[in-house]
């Protein structure tokens, strides 16, 4: 399955990891990680002069090679540790028939227009609160959600399923997507890069040159 494509997830081999953050080497990977998607997030596709989160691509924190640095915008990150975002309460689950990068796009295209975090309604009009869901494992039931009070799910409840069982098996998982509360700051939209400016001077600069003496 390729990890190109945005999915709820979680790090299972973080205590591998060989380069400390912090480290000299980390930082310099992660400039040239950063320059490789011209800094530029590998799901959604957004442009940030900061925050941009080095990421293993193939879940494997002990491979640093440079074509398993991926880099990821905070939003995306969070679905990909989405334990972790349950636990600070940045996630809760809806059923949504739109992608997940969709799903962060839209929430910072609203951010973006709107100056305020968007209800979950405002991203997706047709999603809607998980109430009753089974998931399966080679068609054995392995879990479920019976929410009769009609509370908002947490994204730990998958992350603690996904710990377990790889996201390709988890059968029914695919219609259930995470969602942004206002708890996670969207504050380092205010660091989006602007696309560059046309290079239409360099242009002129080229016609005006002086053509060689002969
Ligand atoms: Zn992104």
């Amino acid at each position: 399955m390729p990890n190109n494509f945005l999915k709820l997830s979680v790090t299972r081999t973080w205590y591998n990891r060989k380069l400390p953050v912090h480290s000299q080497e980390w930082k310099k990977l992660r400039q040239q990680a950063i320059l490789n998607y011209n800094h530029s997030c590998r799901f959604c596709g957004i442009s940030l002069t900061k925050w941009l989160i080095c990421d293993h691509i193939d879940g494997n924190a002990s491979n640093n090679s440079l074509d398993n640095l991926g880099i990821n915008c905070p939003g995306c990150d969070a679905i990909r540790h989405c334990g972790l975002s349950g636990i600070k309460g940045w996630l809760i689950l809806r059923h949504s028939p739109l992608k997940q990068s969709e799903i962060v796009k839209r929430t910072y295209d609203f951010y973006l227009t709107n100056n305020r975090h968007p209800r979950p309604e405002e991203v997706d009009p047709l999603c809607q609160k998980i109430l009753k869901h089974p998931f399966k494992v080679n068609k054995e039931v392995i879990g479920e959600i019976d929410n009769k009070e009609e509370q908002e799910i947490p994204s730990t409840s998958v992350a603690n399923l996904l710990l377990e069982h790889d996201y390709e098996k988890l059968e029914g998982i695919e219609k259930i997507k995470g969602f942004f509360t206002d708890r996670f700051s969207l504050n380092f939209l205010n660091c989006k890069r602007q696309t560059p400016v046309e290079n239409k001077e360099k242009n002129l600069e080229i016609k005006t040159e002086v053509p060689p003496k002969k």
